[in-house]
């Protein structure tokens, strides 16, 4: 029998930084997020003045989202995101939107790149920027090989000019760095795209319908609308250079494009699983505690082993979701392929027991769940968001339904 090969260290404790940096996030969605909640969600409006507090204090800044990015154990963003999402999902993804926008530069760009737009996503306390990732259209969500927005070169001015309509877009519109991709060889479908960074104030850029949603309505979501945009060429992100040469592999019949952009999807989907323990945990914890105080039949509803056994399901998938995050955002930031799709299961069962857990929350607050009052029937509208973007529940199942079979899942 060979030797049994060392087993990579994996730890379930976050060890005495992440733990500070938790309880830091923590106090802010504590005591500054979770009681601005529900007045951002009836005006539906990006909430700035939280935005400010939170760059005054490094919580909103490149620096932290960066330093937790690069965490080498890979659970930085995962309990960052829990704990801002605990306070709430719709303030949290205000705060989260441009980190997300920065991830697609910082994974696939040149150092050049980095330094120079990552910066002006965030922009400093006093000045506060956002940045948005701008990849679907109105006849490309789910598909997203069917993307029309077109990137042509324009190599007298060693330019590229963008056109095209964008849909859905967090941030869109009220951002100063939009992320925009687009194809540059039709034929080649998600092979064929490649990703641009658009600067501040140019021109043709425009933003469309602000969308009125069923949750996470303190964030904005927009159409952007590309009209003759015109980027100079060091805005294509990762280079000419790299496009060529992947264009080149491309055409020759390799699948390079389509298997990179796989990982990086791959890669990112843990932290939103991590958006949606936030919100399920916010949930559970305020129906555990409303059950041990609402008596009904003379003793505490908690004692109906209806009610308990609800709460032990609800803490248990909690428990259950965020130990896959973990898991998955470890692999990444190890180098472990993901073979077994693990980014997509923790966002496939992260946000339907968001949904799941919310409801049950509902339940369990009676009519007054069911109320503004309280703040459950908000967590539910905003928990359904996980089950939707970032690749909905259907496009999860497909991607681990591939791995698991080896088939050509459709
Ligand atoms: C609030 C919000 C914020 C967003 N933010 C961003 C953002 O910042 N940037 C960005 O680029 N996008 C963003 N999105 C877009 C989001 O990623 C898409 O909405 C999502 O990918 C689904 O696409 P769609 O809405 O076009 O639905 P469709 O693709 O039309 O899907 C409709 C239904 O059909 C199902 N379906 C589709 N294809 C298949 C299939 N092959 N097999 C089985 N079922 C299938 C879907 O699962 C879904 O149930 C956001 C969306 C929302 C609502």
């Amino acid at each position: 029998m060979s030797e049994p090969q060392a087993p990579a260290a994996f730890s379930l404790d976050p060890g005495p930084d992440l733990t500070q940096m938790r309880d830091w996030v923590h106090g802010f969605a504590a005591d500054v997020i979770r009681p601005a909640a529900a007045e951002w969600d009836e005006r539906e409006q990006t909430p700035w003045p939280v935005l400010e507090e939170a760059a005054k204090i490094g919580l909103y800044s490149l620096d932290f989202f960066g330093g937790q990015w690069l965490d080498e154990s890979g659970l930085g963003i995962p309990i960052a995101f829990e704990e801002l999402f605990w306070g709430d999902a719709g303030i949290g993804l205000s705060l989260a939107g441009s980190s997300l926008a920065a991830v697609a530069v910082a994974s696939n760009g040149t150092q050049e790149q980095i330094g120079e737009w990552l910066p002006q996503m965030f922009g400093t306390p006093g000045d506060v920027k956002l940045a948005a990732f701008c990849a679907s259209e109105p006849d490309a969500g789910s598909d997203v090989g069917a993307i029309r927005t077109r990137a042509t070169y324009l190599e007298a001015s060693d330019e590229w000019v963008l056109n095209g309509a964008k849909t859905w877009a967090t941030n869109g519109g009220i951002a100063d760095v939009h992320v925009v991709v687009a194809t540059v060889e039709p034929s080649l479908g998600s092979r064929g795209q490649a990703s641009f960074i658009v600067p501040p104030g140019t021109p043709g850029l425009s933003q469309g319908q602000k969308f009125r949603k069923h949750g996470i309505r303190a964030s904005h979501t927009a159409e952007v609308v590309l009209s003759d945009v015109k980027v100079p060429g060091r805005c294509l992100v990762g280079g000419r250079e790299r496009l060529q040469a992947r264009l080149e592999r491309v055409r020759a019949g390799g699948r390079a494009g389509e298997q990179a952009a796989m990982r990086t999807f791959e890669a990112s989907r843990p932290s939103v699983g991590a958006m949606a323990v936030g919100v399920a945990r916010a949930a559970f914890e305020y129906a555990r505690d409303y059950a041990r105080e609402r008596q009904q039949f003379g003793r505490p509803i908690g004692q109906n082993q209806a009610i308990a056994f609800m709460l032990a399901d609800m803490s248990a998938a909690v428990d259950a979701a965020r130990l896959l995050v973990w898991r998955a955002a470890w692999m990444v930031r190890n180098g472990q392929s993901l073979d077994a799709a693990q980014g997509s299961v923790s966002k496939l069962v992260a946000g339907e027991t968001a949904v799941r857990v919310t409801e049950q929350a509902i339940q369990i607050l009676g009519g007054n769940g069911y109320t503004r009052d309280y703040p459950v029937e908000r967590w539910h509208r905003d928990a359904k968001i996980f089950t939707i973007f970032e690749g909905t529940s259907e496009i999860q199942r497909m991607i681990i339904g591939r791995a698991v079979t080896g088939l050509d899942v459709r």
